[in-house]
């Protein structure tokens, strides 16, 4: 049976990328030999590097004077690193959810952090508006994309200090003015690739300012002057992101991306409104493209194992909520097809029909 992966993260990847990858485990460039088996400074490998780094550059549009980094930690080291190497007295920290407060208790340990606005209030099922960022923060950082509670932030906030952003569930999935950013960072597993690697996006003169010592495996600096190569890289799920980056350019961008996703999420949450049985848990105008996130209506609550149980018959996988929210959580990322969706939505009114 065809399966329809809903999975929030390691998730779904777009078939064209995978295919090359075990084609590369098998037998990379015609050497003979596997990506996995080979000097990750030999010409060979070396180039894959290259090209996946003017890959991001070329799909976001990044302006002249960053560095693109592939790193290993996931984004949870990106939580300490991004305070280790940019606060130097004061940051502000907007929390919308589990991975923000995450980011916010890392940066504690390293100066004054600054909350400017929590939703935890209402368990994170929107975005908070009206707050103020002091002007004399180093940095102010946003989570775009709220993976666990389906809010993801429509525009970039407009303040005075540069944004630093986790983009681990949306990155490459609408168009970003990189400009506004003094760095964004990106775990690969949601969008990009197989896990294991870490997309970093850094304006090179943020790196100036902190005067303390870094060292060396949590230092952008050294990382830039190496190229992603201080130590070994994460050869494989490098490899995968530049298949991946691959398929995207040849699918209209990120501007092509953006159009599906608009398209993917309109039609399930229209479903979800429609139908007698669910309703959605995010504020409407904060809700995510990536991840949908829905419950079913008190007078049905009994029905969710059932829900569940009937999806996977049909072949979906991956719908099971988070704990901290219940219900169901459809993640839709860049390489879910519409038909995907199309056959989530048919599921659920089949089911509706039946009770
Ligand atoms: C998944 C996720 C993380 C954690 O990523 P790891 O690579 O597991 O450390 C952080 N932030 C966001 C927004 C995520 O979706």
């Amino acid at each position: 049976m065809k399966k329809h992966n809903f999975s929030a993260g390691p998730s779904i990847l777009p078939r064209e990328a995978i295919e090359a990858t075990a084609q590369a485990v098998l037998d990379f460039n015609n050497s003979g030999l596997s990506v996995m088996e080979v000097s990750h400074r030999g010409k060979d490998f070396d180039a894959v590097m290259q090209e996946a780094r003017e890959l991001v550059k070329e799909l976001l549009s990044v302006p002249e004077g960053y560095s693109v980094l592939f790193l290993g930690g996931g984004a949870s080291m990106q939580f300490c690193m991004v305070p280790y190497n940019l606060l130097e007295k004061k940051a502000a920290y907007l929390n919308t959810g589990t991975w923000a407060s995450k980011a916010i208790k890392e940066a504690r340990g390293f100066g004054e952090v600054v909350e400017v606005a929590s939703s935890k209030d209402a368990n994170f099922s929107y975005i908070p508006k009206n707050y103020t960022v002091p002007d004399d923060a180093d940095y102010f950082h946003i989570t775009t994309n709220n993976t666990i509670f389906g809010t993801e932030l429509s525009e970039d906030p407009k303040v005075k200090p540069y944004l630093v952003a986790d983009m681990s569930s949306d990155i490459f999935s609408r168009p970003v003015d990189i400009s506004r950013y003094g760095l964004i960072y990106a775990g690969a597993q949601k969008n990009l690739s197989c896990a294991g690697v870490t997309l970093v996006i850094v304006r090179d003169d943020v790196l100036v300012k902190v005067p303390r010592y870094i060292p060396s495996m949590l230092s952008y600096k050294i990382h830039i002057e190496n190229g992603s190569m201080y130590n070994t890289p994460p050869c494989l799920p490098v490899y995968t992101a530049l298949q991946t980056m691959k398929w995207l350019k040849a699918n209209g961008g990120v501007t092509g991306a953006q159009k599906r996703n608009k398209a993917k999420a309109e039609i399930l949450y229209k479903e979800i409104e429609r139908n007698k049985l669910f309703k959605g848990t995010a504020a409407t105008e904060d809700r995510s493209l990536m991840n949908v996130c829905f419950v079913m209506n008190e007078e049905y609550q009994a029905l969710e194992k059932d829900f569940l149980d009937f999806a996977q018959s049909r072949g979906m996988v991956g719908l099971k909520g988070h704990r901290s929210v219940g219900g169901f959580r459809a993640s839709i990322y860049n390489a879910m097809p519409v038909e995907s969706v199309q056959a989530l939505i048919d599921t659920m009114k089949e089911f509706e029909s039946k009770h």
